[in-house]
This record gives structure tokens, C-alpha cells and sequence, in this order.
């Protein structure tokens, strides 16, 4: 298994997505199509890709490490607490957030990728019904 066709398998997978997956989860989508691909060929092409930074890897507080594609533009996710669901946000009033604290710390800002945690919509209905039970 020549390796440059898992890593292109990765892009397909997390390009086709459009969102973020675990290493476990790209795992098996390539798997599907590269039988003879084991996880640590996955594993290792990640990391490459994440060096490179062609893949961003972070912690959305889901358990493990989600890998996805860098699209050069910013976006930010809220995450529930209850049911783990995902939001991914876009907006100009991040990037506002973010120069304005640039102009005021004089900081230039690595982190592009902010991870919010909160309760769902769907989760809050479900606690105020049950707690009207
Ligand atoms: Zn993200
Ligand atoms: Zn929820």
C-alpha cells in the first residue's frame, strides 16, 4: 500500500465531509475503500498532514482528537454537552472579536478555532420537560 494513496483517501474523506473526523472514524471510511490499509498507516499519514498543516487537529471535548482539512478560512464550533452534537459558526463578529483583541494586547493570535460548550436547543427542551415531569 504505496502511502500517498491513503493520504489522498484522507483528504477525499475529510473533503467529502466537510467536517470533523477521529482518527478512528477516517479509519473506517478508508478502510471501505482501502481494505489492505491498517490504522497505523492512517495514523501516521494524519500526523504528516498535521505537520504540514494541511490537516488542523483538535479537542472538542468529545473524547478523542478530531482531524479536519484547513480551508484557510476560520470557523469555530459549539459543542454539547449533553449529546456531544457539533455547530460549526462562521461569522465576521468572531473575526471582529479577535482583532479587537489583537489592537488591544498588541498579541498576534495563533488560535483560530475556538471551541465553545454548551447545551443543544434539543438538550434544553429535553431538560425543561423533564423537569416539568
Ligand atoms: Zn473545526
Ligand atoms: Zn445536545
Amino acid at each position: 500500500m504505496r502511502s500517498s494513496s491513503v493520504v489522498q483517501a484522507i483528504l477525499d474523506v475529510l473533503g467529502d465531509k466537510d467536517t470533523h473526523l477521529t482518527s478512528r472514524e477516517i479509519f473506517d471510511c478508508i478502510h471501505e475503500r482501502l481494505p489492505a490499509v491498517n490504522p497505523s498507516t492512517v495514523y501516521r499519514a494524519l500526523e504528516r498532514l498535521t505537520q504540514e498543516g494541511v490537516v488542523s487537529i483538535s479537542d472538542l471535548g468529545i473524547g478523542s482528537m478530531v482531524y479536519e482539512l484547513v480551508t484557510g478560512k476560520n470557523h469555530h464550533h459549539l459543542v454539547c454537552q449533553q449529546c456531544r452534537s457539533i455547530v460549526t459558526i462562521e461569522g465576521q463578529e468572531i473575526d471582529l472579536f479577535f482583532s479587537n483583541i489583537q489592537a488591544a494586547s498588541g498579541y498576534r493570535l495563533v488560535t483560530n478555532h475556538l471551541v465553545l460548550f454548551g447545551v443543544c436547543p434539543a438538550c434544553r427542551q429535553k431538560m425543561l420537560e423533564n423537569k416539568a415531569a
